[in-house]
């Protein structure tokens, strides 16, 4: 690892986080904070899904993320990095860069979503995938992606930075860890909120294209749904969401580190 570490910093790009910290393993235990990434989905000029009674998930994002941070930043274990604080367009790739110029070891992107049948609720989580679970996912990941579009940002991905098998393994390590992080997000939701029918699921989402950041993209719920549109709006309901995500993170560096 630390000749891959090496390797990485000559090759131009610094590895962040989770795949440096098996390098530092055997140092005596630091107390250093976790930095974390949260991302609230959406935001200015694109509202996001809207619930039937005008909702917009831009504003529950924000609400539930910031939450959600001070939750965490309460714990003294973690420091927080958003990728915006308020109701401001920020594009996909600069929400990714934001997270990587801070050195962020995880990045959570928070939605809440509609959909056409009104009887649908839950949360539900993915992960990064060129290959979606299923269509509905693909259909989801096309939305959410289209945010830049309607940002006025030209669709076209970053280029990779450097395309070699060093930043492929680096992929694949990122991408089993996020792995990790979905399931853990699922069993920790699990006992407290509805999940969808198969909550964990991938698509090709720009927003967690971090090559060393493990990442997750959360629905919360479905503003489409009468009930969950009401619950996301309770700040209780958010207060309750955000312990559970909380728990989420911390079982994720229990595993991520064992
Ligand atoms: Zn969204």
């Amino acid at each position: 690892m630390l000749r891959l570490l090496a390797l990485g910093v000559a090759g131009g790009w610094a590895l962040n986080g989770a795949l440096a910290q098996p390098a530092a393993r055997g140092a005596a235990p630091l107390r250093r904070k976790r930095i974390i990434a949260i991302d609230p989905g959406h935001g200015g000029v694109d509202p996001g899904a809207i619930s039937p009674d005008g909702a917009c998930e831009k504003d529950i994002a924000l609400a539930t993320a910031l939450e959600f941070a001070r939750q965490l930043t309460a714990t003294r274990r973690y420091r927080i990095v958003l990728t915006r604080g308020a109701d401001e367009f920020v594009p996909l790739h600069n929400r990714v860069a934001r997270a990587r110029a801070r050195r962020a070891e995880l990045f959570l992107s928070i939605h809440a979503d509609a959909l056409p049948d009104r009887k649908m609720r839950g949360l539900s989580v993915f992960t990064q995938s060129a290959q979606a679970s299923d269509r509905e996912a693909a259909a989801l990941a096309a939305s959410e992606n289209r945010a830049d579009l309607i940002g006025g940002v030209r669709l076209a991905r970053e280029p990779r930075a450097v395309a070699n098998v060093l930043m492929d393994l680096a992929r694949r390590e990122t991408s089993n860890l996020a792995i990790v992080l979905a399931r853990d997000i699922v069993d920790a939701l699990s006992r407290v909120v509805v999940l969808r029918d198969r909550p964990q699921r991938s698509a090709d989402f720009a927003v967690l294209t971090a090559p060393d950041i493990p990442s997750a993209l959360i629905e919360l719920g479905c503003l489409s749904n009468r009930k969950e549109e009401r619950l996301l709006q309770r700040p209780a309901y958010r207060r309750k969401l955000s312990r559970a995500l909380v728990r989420a993170v911390d079982t994720y560096f229990a595993h991520a580190a064992g």
